[in-house]
């Protein structure tokens, strides 16, 4: 089955079936991205849209990021990008940030993927696909400029500046890097790693650079370079802790109330009973639960909304659904057709995400399929 059917599957469970609604505002990526293109004085403003462009949809978003004025699109995966081109036309470049695993370099320069070469094995297999194919190969370079996950060190770079033939058959489109640290503007390691970044160009074939991905872009111009990496900031998440977050709200998560109850003082709600109500209490059950991204264990600060009254969520959080105190609602607004917010005007992801003890990353890539998902200005 094809990428595209799974995805119209999950997009097909009908609003009268599901527990929840997911609304998904590609004008809003779009408007973000324009914002941040405005932001990155003047460098190139690219799209990133790995895991499913961070669960939003990636046949949706990344069609709406072209008309909004992206050419340059990163994901992690190989399979990412095939996917990516199915939907895009050639005139875009398609980034794999995982670059050519060993032994599928014919399949990166057929589906017309561009790696970023993070090892100098990937770097000798990509020289050796380039001679097999008899033309020069588009790449880009990754350099660890301090984070120690992806990229080639110090070491390596000094190395390849050693080697007349290292780059032989590869045009470097771009060299990058990747900041740790960049959603803490005052911590120091973000200056030191775009000192090492500056240095270890140097020794490199002279090409555009990236060092910025959302977090980064709010580091000011000095971390903008040639071209910058958002991906988190498109779909609304905050990109850092120290300013309010100037990006528009992308979805919203509505989640039907499926049964109604009245419980008395001493009755307990949930797995193991860890709420225990002191007073008569309504609950409400939803049918969202850890499995639909909302983590077990962050009930206890976890709220949901209903036409501007804020409910708590009381005890566990089961894998498919959570209780939530409706005592606040006014009997006449009770009704089996009505839903509470999850994520929306008054909860953001960030919010949810602090609840969970996680980042917005996680919650928007954590929300799974079994939800009636619909695009929609918000
Ligand atoms: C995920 C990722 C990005 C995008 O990061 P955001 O924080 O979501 O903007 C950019 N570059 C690299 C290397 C990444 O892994």
């Amino acid at each position: 089955m094809s990428a595209a059917l799974c995805f119209d599957g999950a997009e097909a469970w009908p609003a009268h079936r599901a527990g929840a609604t997911l609304t998904i505002d590609l004008d809003a990526i779009a408007a973000n991205h324009r914002l941040l293109a405005g932001l990155a004085s003047g460098a190139g403003c690219a799209a990133v849209v790995k895991a499913d462009a961070y669960g939003l949809g990636l046949e949706r978003v990344g069609p709406a990021l072209l008309k909004a004025g992206a050419t340059e699109f990163f994901v992690a995966h190989l399979d990412e990008a095939i996917a990516l081109r199915r939907v895009l036309p050639p005139s875009v470049t398609i980034t794999a940030m995982h670059g050519a695993l060993d032994g599928a370099e014919a399949d990166c320069v057929h589906h017309d993927v561009r790696p970023v070469l993070n090892s100098r094995p990937q770097l000798a297999n990509w020289r050796a696909e380039a001679r097999r194919q008899g033309r020069t190969l588009p790449a880009v370079l990754q350099v660890d400029s301090g984070m120690s996950r992806f990229g080639m060190d110090t070491r390596d770079v000094a190395a390849l500046a050693d080697d007349p033939a290292a780059f032989d058959g590869i045009d470097v489109e771009l060299v990058m890097s990747h900041l740790a640290c960049a959603d803490d503007p005052a911590d120091p390691a973000n200056a030191a790693q775009r000192t090492r970044f500056m240095q270890m160009r140097t020794k490199l074939p002279d090409a555009p650079a990236s060092l910025a991905a959302s977090s980064g872009i709010f580091l000011g111009p000095d971390y903008h370079f040639d071209v910058v990496r958002p991906g988190a900031a498109l779909y609304g998440v905050a990109p850092n802790a120290a300013h309010p977050n100037p990006l528009r709200p992308v979805v919203r998560l509505d989640a039907r109330v499926v049964q109604i109850r009245e419980i008395g003082a001493g009755d307990g709600v949930g797995y193991g009973l860890t709420y225990r109500a002191t007073a008569a209490r309504r609950i409400g059950t939803i049918a969202t639960g850890y499995a639909d991204g909302f983590a077990r264990h962050g009930a206890v600060a976890s709220r949901v909304w209903f036409d501007g009254i804020e409910l708590p969520v009381l005890g566990r959080i089961s894998m498919d659904s959570m209780s939530i105190d409706l005592s606040a609602v006014p009997e006449s607004r009770l009704s089996s057709t009505m839903s509470v917010e999850l994520i929306g005007p008054h909860r953001s992801v960030d919010d949810v995400a602090a609840a969970g003890g996680t980042i917005g990353y996680e919650i928007l890539t954590s929300l799974g399929r079994r939800y009636h998902r619909t695009y929609a200005a918000l």
